[in-house]
């Protein structure tokens, strides 16, 4: 269950299509959704490869059902144990075995990574790139650098100039484009009819060759990125995100304002000299993941984009200052190839900007209780995933559930508990529950019954057979995956290219590899009031307190008091309320997705009654 910020957040973050599908083929650069949480990089931070069959046993990728029911195909009947496994391995990726698209990832001369997907049934073809750079790398003296770096990319380049050229020549051929900037990563996309790929793919891959950043754009662009904070302004989850943030360690870049505005950027000249330095330093091939998707054959795709993309350089430029100095060369040209160096042995609060109740009063009609806990980086330990085991206990709505108490007390109209923000060297576990009125003034309470269910789940040990329901549900929901728009789909999947091993590009966001108890226990280790933050979202409650204090960037008025020590002890020895209990095991979830053969169906096996 989503609730109503996360909502917001995955539309500001990390999905943004369907604002972008509103504004389809208006390719309006203005409204390139920024900011963002969630999205992650984690080049080469996962772990071993994990595939249930060998590349060659599998050449194709339709090994298809689409033969109707009860006849199975021939690849399919050589391996019944194919059938039922999660994954078919395709040119060395794990893909669903109901996917009928082809797949191929290769590695240009230059190091740029490329996932190339031919999908036959489709009229639309799309690209993505995905830069492994983001806010947290803007100089500190500028915010929002990082951003209108994305802005400026795509006014003009050496060989088409014309800065609306680009725009003009997808609108014409049924495309639109888009971009978006996150923490760590910058994503590039489009999409457009099938015919025109190749030229439009030729114009999108000079943005990365030989990009112009003219400098009569750069105000224009600083006035368009102005008035997206301008708009951001009234959003809640913006305010709410961007509290979170300015109450950070300042030592720890994710404090940092990331949009930009008037205010950081109207330096022209200083802002301008920021732009070309971030680029040269951030934007060379081996930090770039493409994803490419059309009806076209993989042979042709790897044709083209082998063809555009190879003059994209294969190193960061480094400023000449840096190369004269030798002790200041090391330092910078590690900070060029990795982003995160600078940053990876922070961490994003301190104690003391823990335990913590943070009052600000809504812009809608919200009332909002947002717990976040600071966890280890998730995206590494994605083979166990030991947050979303956690979430499934915490999240259910069934008898017994945290949900079903709070609803019966008339406190609570929504919960939703999960992973939250991902980044490369951390990560948080949030749980936030939409407020009734009478909530509000049973916060503590609610709180006490939260700390309570995690106190069950520790008593009750890490059980095999909850995990287990997790891998099954998540194997159900990738083997039937709705099939995305070829824009999603690239934009996703060049981003969690660039996130997972290439073979667990597809996969591992969804798939369950490996039950570790210590991995989740680690996780829930953490979970505790004195490491907690915590956000009181409601009109009322800005009623009754004075807030006094304003948050940086947005100027949300808000007001923050530490977590008693006595309140804390009892949190942490909060007894478990005799209505919750851990779910009983869903005798539901299918794991057996072997077709019957007529032969089987005919004796009437049990197997056919499910
Ligand atoms: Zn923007």
């Amino acid at each position: 269950r989503q609730d109503l910020l996360r909502r917001a957040w995955s539309v500001i973050g990390r999905v943004r299509s369907r604002k972008r599908g509103a504004d389809a083929g208006l390719i309006r650069r203005g409204v390139c959704g920024t900011l963002c949480l969630g999205v992650v990089s984690t080049r080469g931070g996962g772990t071993a490869a994990m595939s249930s069959l060998s590349a060659s046993s599998f050449p194709l990728v339709n090994m298809s059902f689409a033969s109707g029911m009860g006849s199975v195909s021939s690849a399919a009947a050589a391996s019944a144990a194919a059938e039922s496994a999660a994954t078919v391995n395709v040119n060395g990726l794990d893909v669903s075995p109901l996917d009928t698209r082809a797949y191929r990832s290769v590695v240009l001369e230059n190091g740029l990574s490329a996932l190339l997907v031919s999908d036959t049934h489709g009229d639309t073809a799309a690209a993505a790139l995905d830069v492994a750079v983001g806010h947290f790398s803007d100089p500190d003296a500028i915010p929002g650098v990082a951003h209108f770096c994305e802005h400026m990319l795509f006014l003009g380049t050496e060989k088409y100039p014309d800065e609306g050229s680009y725009r003009q020549f997808l609108a014409e051929n049924g495309g639109y484009s888009n971009a978006y900037t996150s923490m760590e990563n910058t994503n590039y996309h489009f999409h457009v009819v099938a015919g025109k790929f190749r030229e439009a793919l030729d114009r999108f891959s000079q943005f990365f060759v030989a990009p112009l950043f003219t400098s009569d754009a750069t105000e224009r662009e600083m006035k368009a990125v102005d008035s997206e904070h301008q708009k951001n302004l009234q959003s809640d989850a913006h305010r709410l995100f961007q509290l979170r943030k300015s109450s950070a360690s300042p030592n720890h870049p994710f404090s940092k304002f990331g949009t930009g505005s008037f205010d950081t950027l109207r330096d022209i000249p200083a802002v301008r000299a920021a732009l070309l330095e971030f680029h040269s330093k951030f934007y060379f091939a081996p930090a770039m993941t493409l994803c490419v998707v059309s009806p076209d054959s993989l042979d042709t795709l790897q044709e083209w984009v082998t063809e555009l993309f190879s003059g994209v350089r294969s190193k960061p430029q480094v400023p000449e200052e840096a190369a004269v100095c030798a002790n200041g060369a090391a330092a910078e040209a590690d900070a060029a190839v990795d982003p995160v160096s600078s940053y990876r042995d922070l961490v994003p609060f301190e104690s003391a900007q823990l335990a913590k109740t943070y009052y600000i009063a809504p812009v809608k009609e919200l009332r909002l209780l947002e717990l976040v806990w600071v966890t280890a980086a998730l995206k590494p330990l994605y083979r166990v995933k030991p947050a979303n085991y956690i979430a499934h206990l915490l999240g259910h709505e069934g008898q017994g559930s945290l949900l079903s108490l709070l609803k019966a007390r008339g406190w609570a109209d929504g919960l939703s508990a999960g992973p939250g923000m991902s980044t490369e060297t951390f990560g948080t576990f949030d749980v936030s529950v939409e407020l009734t009125a009478a909530g509000v003034e049973h916060r503590d309470e609610i709180i006490t019954l939260i700390f309570g269910y995690l106190r069950l789940i520790r008593e009750q040990g890490i059980q095999k057979w909850v995990w287990d329901e997790c891998k099954a549900t998540a194997e159900m929901s990738f083997r039937f995956h709705e099939r995305e728009e070829p824009i999603k789909l690239a934009s996703r999947l060049s981003s969690e290219a660039s996130s997972y091993p290439m073979e667990h590009s597809l996969a591992g966001p969804f798939l369950y590899y490996e039950y570790s108890p210590d991995t989740i226990r680690s996780v829930l280790d953490v979970m505790v009031p004195e490491h907690v933050w915590i956000c009181v979202l409601s009109s009322e409650v800005a009623q009754q307190r004075s807030l006094e204090l304003a948050e940086k960037w947005y100027k949300t008025p808000y007001d923050v008091e530490d977590i008693s020590k006595e309140l804390q002890g009892q949190w942490r020895n909060a007894e478990v309320a005799e209505e919750l209990r851990i779910p009983s095991p869903n005798a539901f979830i299918p794991t057996d997705f072997n077709l019957l053969s007529s032969e089987n169906a005919d004796r009437g096996d049990e197997k056919a009654k499910h």
